[in-house]
């Protein structure tokens, strides 16, 4: 096969490659190997530290999960806060909801915001500019230690657990994220593919269950994140967030008026059945 490849390893026993067909751009960022390339199944590439980020054929799958699941759930986010997310595809799907009032976003790596300004605007589009934004470069978990407003919901939209994420993912970060939580509030994080990274979700698990009073996970099979259904952690205090009925999601989702590629009221409900060796993990 010809082309050049370009190979994420992520996992002991397994590579991914993908066909480059053009390379867009790559670059060594102040914290980061950044490469853009496009794939003529999947669109634009973005990589960090040879990682795969998004991709713009399937990025709406991981985007609209972290962001409507949480929101609807809850039914009165008003202030939201974003760790990471540089691409600005988490951005630019909370936006989506005009009762959100403002949405603070703490990225480590300026670099990343201002190449997906330029070089991918079909998945940030305009959120970088919207008035309810409030762009923060630093580090995720010394922003949560700070004093600040509160939150009705957070979304870490991370790297995985290597290099500038892994304090992400540390009991110390988790209980900064609960105290910058308004009541009732709602954390969720991006926990990996258990069946490919199953002590990522279980570590994540254990460190926030005595925090929380409500912890668990959902999931949704994402194409490039191979290796089956990928985790997304969720913790709140309010035990019925979870259990919010169909007809409730329903009557809030037609009044949000998204249109979405892949949430549905019904892939909300069924994202939280859990097959058995997830709940193994969470057990
Ligand atoms: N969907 C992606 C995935 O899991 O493959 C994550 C996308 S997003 C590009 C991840 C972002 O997290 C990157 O832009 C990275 O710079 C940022 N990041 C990593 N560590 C961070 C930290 N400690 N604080 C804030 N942002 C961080």
């Amino acid at each position: 096969m010809s082309g050049d490849w370009r190979y994420e390893q992520l996992h002991d026993a397994l590579r991914l490659g993908l066909r480059a067909e053009n390379i867009l751009y790559e670059s060594k960022t102040e914290h980061q190997h950044l490469v853009l390339f496009e794939n003529a199944k999947f669109g634009k590439v973005l990589t960090l530290d040879t990682v795969l980020q998004t991709t713009t054929r399937d990025e709406f799958i991981y985007h609209e999960m972290l962001t409507h699941v949480p929101i609807l759930a809850h039914g009165a986010v008003r202030r939201v806060l974003i760790i990471g997310g540089g691409d600005g595809g988490m951005l630019e799907e909370v936006l989506k909801h005009r009762t959100v009032e403002t949405v603070t976003m703490v990225e480590i790596d300026a670099a990343v915001i201002e190449f997906s300004k330029k070089y991918l605007p079909e998945i940030c589009k305009d959120a970088f500019e919207d008035p309810r934004t409030d762009l923060v470069i630093g580090d995720g978990y010394a922003f949560v230690g700070q004093d600040g407003p509160k939150y009705d919901l957070i979304i870490v939209d991370s790297t995985d657990p290597i290099g500038p994420g892994e304090v992400l993912f540390t009991r110390s970060f988790y209980e900064r994220c609960h105290a910058a939580l308004n009541e009732g509030g709602i954390l969720v994080t991006q926990n990996g593919v258990p069946f490919m990274q199953a002590s990522e979700l279980q570590q994540t698990v254990n460190f926030l269950r005595p925090i929380f009073a409500d912890v668990s996970c959902y999931l949704a099979s994402v194409p490039t994140y191979v290796g089956g259904p990928m985790a997304f952690g969720w913790a709140t205090d309010n035990k019925a967030l979870r259990s919010v009925s169909a007809d409730k999601l329903d009557v809030r989702f037609r009044s949000a008026n998204l249109d979405t590629q892949y949430y549905t009221p019904a892939v909300h409900k069924a994202a939280f059945a859990l097959p058995g060796y997830v709940s193994k993990l969470l057990a």
